[in-house]
């Protein structure tokens, strides 16, 4: 296939095109940053961008997060695993993907009790983790800033054997940047799959060890285990956790297939998640608020009908494209796949978005009633996941066409059924 036709030229502006982009890049750092000074005010922070962008004298910032990051993606590479082919790329390429979710994690647990034993509970890592949250902030979306520029620079380097995204692609310099150049980045001899590294290791390990620092500061100072702080990590653990173990299903997902990996992802995943997903256990490490078996049991229900709607439904689709749930009802379509329309999937043509809202919602209201501030998270949820269903949408349509009209037309309800 000729090299233009792999790799056509991106017509389609989305995110407000060169000046949304920008904008976005310059403006939702500084939204971390203070959303963050607003929910911890005590956090000490120096605003003086010298001092970051000097690793000289930001060193004992940059190095910590250097080593995460890089022993991460070495255990990544090394840790035993099993390996599963991904979809199939614009010029016929089959990626592998390594699956060592479950072998990352047990170590990442077993380093954290040998620390704990060897410290006597001091853990002086999460204290440093703890006291230096908005700072560490700042490097992570340094970082991000950086490791989007590098990828983008070597889309450029034997370009004509890469497949590029087909919205990254425009020719302009900012906007390929933000949206990603490239669709699979991948270094070290095609063995590090960058994009899917930084989808589920460093940020979602990080946002994990970020609740437990909060946990960890609240029982060096009270000689207690604050309920509240508990329940957020215990559920947003359980969340954290089934992601990087079942890695496999976001194979499938746009991110992985469709989106190029550039400062979007890599400021989503490295910034946004662990940054702002902790804002209840930061909130609550300086306001520990008593909920009792009431609240508790109240918050867990709210979880549990989100996780079952989220769960279930995902592997309602997955094991229906496996071919295993071949009662169910669905739509053939020219392509030859098919469109389930029976099950969770009569319900909306979302409906796993709203199961995951369900959960953000629980996670906010370990707050309680207490500050609007921690919300912050099921609102920004909500923005994320409609743009993504309508981005999702117009793919489908372009996708299967008819198909995918006869499917709205007999799954009408987009996310919410009855409302939208
Ligand atoms: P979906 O799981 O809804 O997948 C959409 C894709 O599935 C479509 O593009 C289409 O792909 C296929 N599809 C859609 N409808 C059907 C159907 N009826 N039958 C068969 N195939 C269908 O969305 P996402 O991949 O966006 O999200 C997956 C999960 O990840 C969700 O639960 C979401 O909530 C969660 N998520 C969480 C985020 C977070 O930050 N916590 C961020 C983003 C997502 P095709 O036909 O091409 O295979």
């Amino acid at each position: 296939m000729a090299y233009t036709e792999l790799n056509p030229k991106t017509k389609k502006f989305e995110f407000g095109g060169v000046v949304g982009t920008t904008i976005l890049s310059l403006t939702l750092p500084i939204f971390t940053l203070i959303i963050n000074q607003l929910i911890t005010p005590n956090d000490k922070i120096t605003y003086d961008p010298v001092y970051y962008l000097n690793p000289f004298q930001s060193y004992s910032l940059w190095l910590p997060y250097l080593v995460w990051f890089t022993s991460l993606a070495i255990l990544d590479i090394i840790m035993p695993g099993h390996w599963v082919k991904g979809t199939t790329l614009r010029n016929g390429q089959v990626l592998n993907y390594k699956i060592n979710g479950i072998s990352n994690c047990l170590l990442l647990i077993l380093v954290l009790a040998l620390r704990w034993q060897l410290t006597d509970g001091q853990l002086p890592e999460l204290q440093f983790l703890y006291d230096h949250y908005m700072e560490l902030n700042v490097i992570s979306f340094l970082f991000a800033f950086y490791l989007a520029t590098w990828v983008y620079l070597r889309s450029f380097i034997n370009e004509s054997k890469r497949v590029l995204a087909l919205g990254g692609n425009s020719g302009n310099v900012v906007y390929d940047w933000f949206i990603g150049r490239e669709l699979n980045p991948r270094s070290i001899c095609g063995l590090w799959d960058i994009k899917l590294y930084c989808e589920l290791r460093p940020g979602m390990l990080l946002w994990f060890l970020i609740n437990l620092s909060c946990v960890h500061h609240v029982y060096l100072e009270t000689d207690q285990w604050n309920d509240s702080l508990c329940l957020i990590t215990a559920m947003q653990s359980w969340y954290i956790f089934d992601g990087v173990l079942n890695e496999e299903g976001l194979l499938s997902m746009m991110d992985i297939v469709t989106d190029g990996f550039g400062f979007m992802l890599s400021f989503g995943d490295l910034t946004m998640v662990p940054f702002t997903y902790a804002l209840q256990a930061r909130w609550l490490s300086e306001n520990p608020i008593t909920l009792g078996y009431t609240k508790i049991s109240m918050i867990l229900a709210l979880m549990c009908l989100g996780f079952t709607v989220f769960h279930l439904s995902n592997q309602q689709k997955s094991h229906f494209k496996q071919g295993k749930l071949n009662h169910m009802k669905f739509i053939p379509t020219e392509r030859g796949t098919r469109l389930l329309c029976d099950g969770w999937w009569s319900v909306s043509q979302h409906i796993n978005y709203l199961g995951d809202w369900f959960i953000s919602l629980s996670w906010c209201l370990t707050t309680w009633f207490n500050t609007p501030l921690t919300y912050y998270y099921s609102a920004y949820f909500a923005i994320l996941l409609i743009h993504r269903q309508i981005r999702d949408e117009e793919k489908c349509h372009k996708k299967y066409g008819k198909d995918w009209e006869e499917y709205q037309r007999r799954v009408p309800y987009k996310i919410i059924p009855y409302v939208y």
